[in-house]
C-alpha cells in the first residue's frame, strides 16, 4: 500500500508499506491533512504498559519508591486487587492507546517482555534490558546480564527515586556494580547529590526524566544540575499509577520547569532517545520507518484532542474520524472513541478496552478529557 499524506502548509511524505517511500513515487491515494505539521512519532522512554489502568495511588510525599510501593500495598490492596482483575492482553493494550492519543510511537516497556509485542501489536516497543530497581529486582544480577536477545542492550533501572540519603546512594552503588556506563539508562535519577551526577555524566549514562510521576510521588523532580551537567535526556510518562497522562504532559510539565532547552526537550523524545535506545533515527526521510504523527499544534502546546493522526509502521491506529478513508483502505478496523470532547477513531479493539478499563477506574478518564 503506497499512500501520500499532505498538509495544507505544502509538507508531504508518501507511506510505502511500514516505511517512508520516494517522493514523487506514484501512490494508490492521497490524504489532505489540513492545517498542521507531520512529524517522527514521538519516543516514551518510560512506562509500565500494564499499569496504566490503575488509579493513581498512594499519600504522598513519600521518602522513596520503596516507601511508596510498602504504603500501597498495605494500605491500598482492594483497589490493587481490583485493577488486577483486569486481563493482562486488556491491559497491556490500553497502556498502547495511552501512548498513541500522546502522539507516541515507540515505548519502552519498563516490565517483562509480553509475547504481545509483536508486528500486530498497536504501538512499536523499544527492547532495552530491564531491572525494576537495586532492592526490588527478584534477581538483580540476571536482570542486569539480560538474556541472548538483549544483552548487548541498554540497560534501563529505576535509580534514585527518592529524595532520601538511600536514593543518593543508589548511583554509587549501581557504580560498585558495573553498571554505570554509557549503556545505562537510569530512570528518575531524583535524589542524586553532585557526586551522583558527576558520576553519571563521567560514564556517559542517560537518565530518563518523569516530571508528573516524580511530582506526585515526591513533590519534586530530578534537580536542574543534573540537567546542567550535559547528561543525555529522554522523556518518559511512567505509567497512570503516578504520571499525570500522556507524553504530552510530560512535555508540557519538562518544559515549565525551564530546566532544558526545547531543542533539547524535543531530542528527548526523538533523537536522543532513539540513539541511546538503539533505534533508527526519526526522521521525515525516504527509508525511515513511517511511525508517524501529524499534530494540529506546535508539540508544547498539543493534547491528545490535537493528535490528528498517528501512523505505526505505516499503519494508522489513532486519529480524527475524517481519515476513517485512511484506516479503511489500510485494512485497520476502527472504532469511535471520545478524545477532548471530539469524536476521534482508533484500530480496533483499543475503544472496547478503554471502555473496560473506565469501568474499572473511572479515574483514568483524565487522559481522555
Ligand atoms: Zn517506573
Amino acid at each position: 500500500m503506497k499512500f501520500l499524506l499532505r498538509t495544507s502548509l505544502g509538507e508531504t511524505i508518501t507511506i510505502d508499506g511500514a516505511k517512508i517511500g520516494a517522493s514523487g513515487a506514484r501512490v494508490q491515494f492521497a490524504v489532505d491533512l489540513g492545517h498542521g505539521h507531520l512529524r517522527p512519532g514521538l519516543i516514551n522512554a518510560h512506562d509500565h504498559l500494564y499499569r496504566n489502568h490503575y488509579p493513581r495511588l498512594g499519600s504522598p510525599p513519600y521518602r522513596s519508591a520503596y516507601e511508596w510501593a510498602k504504603d500501597i500495598h498495605s494500605r491500598f490492596a482492594p483497589q490493587i486487587e481490583r485493577a488486577e482483575a483486569l486481563e493482562r492482553g486488556d491491559a497491556v493494550l490500553f497502556g498502547a492507546l495511552k501512548n498513541l492519543i500522546g502522539g507516541v510511537t515507540c515505548v519502552v516497556h519498563h516490565d517483562r517482555w509480553d509475547a504481545s509485542f509483536c508486528n500486530r501489536f498497536p504501538l512499536r516497543l523499544a527492547r532495552v534490558r530491564v531491572a525494576h530497581s537495586l532492592r526490588l529486582e527478584r534477581n538483580l544480577t540476571e536482570a542486569i546480564a539480560g538474556d541472548r536477545l538483549t544483552r548487548r542492550l541498554a540497560l534501563s533501572i529505576h535509580l534514585a527515586e527518592g529524595t532520601d540519603r538511600e536514593a543518593a546512594d543508589e548511583v554509587r552503588e549501581a557504580g560498585r556494580k558495573g553498571i554505570v556506563n554509557d549503556q545505562l539508562i537510569a530512570v528518575h535519577a531524583i535524589g542524586v547529590d553532585s557526586q551522583s551526577i558527576e558520576l553519571l555524566r563521567t560514564a556517559k549514562a542517560a537518565v530518563v526524566w518523569c516530571p508528573t510521576s516524580n511530582n506526585f510521588l515526591f513533590g519534586r523532580t530530578t534537580p536542574p544540575a543534573l540537567f546542567e551537567a550535559g547528561i543525555d535526556v529522554l522523556l518518559g510518562t511512567d505509567s497512570l499509577l503516578t504520571g499525570e497522562g500522556t507524553l504530552l504532559d510530560e512535555l508540557r510539565q519538562a518544559r515549565e520547569t525551564g530546566y532544558i532547552d526545547d531543542e533539547r526537550l524535543r531530542h528527548a523524545v526523538g533523537t536522543v532517545a532513539a540513539r541511546r535506545l538503539g533505534l533508527q533515527e526519526p526522521t521525515l526521510a525516504p527509508d525511515s520507518a513511517a511511525d508517524i504523527v501529524f499534530l494540529r499544534r506546535p508539540l508544547f502546546e498539543a493534547h491528545p484532542r490535537d493528535v490528528g493522526l498517528v501512523l505505526v509502521r505505516g499503519k494508522p491506529r489513532f486519529g480524527d474520524v475524517e481519515f476513517a478513508d485512511v484506516f479503511d483502505r489500510s485494512a485497520v478496523p476502527v472504532e469511535p472513541l471520545q478524545v477532548g470532547g471530539i469524536p476521534k477513531l482508533v484500530a480496533a479493539p483499543l475503544a472496547t478496552v478503554a471502555a473496560k478499563v473506565l469501568e474499572l477506574s473511572p479515574e483514568c478518564t483524565r487522559i481522555f478529557q
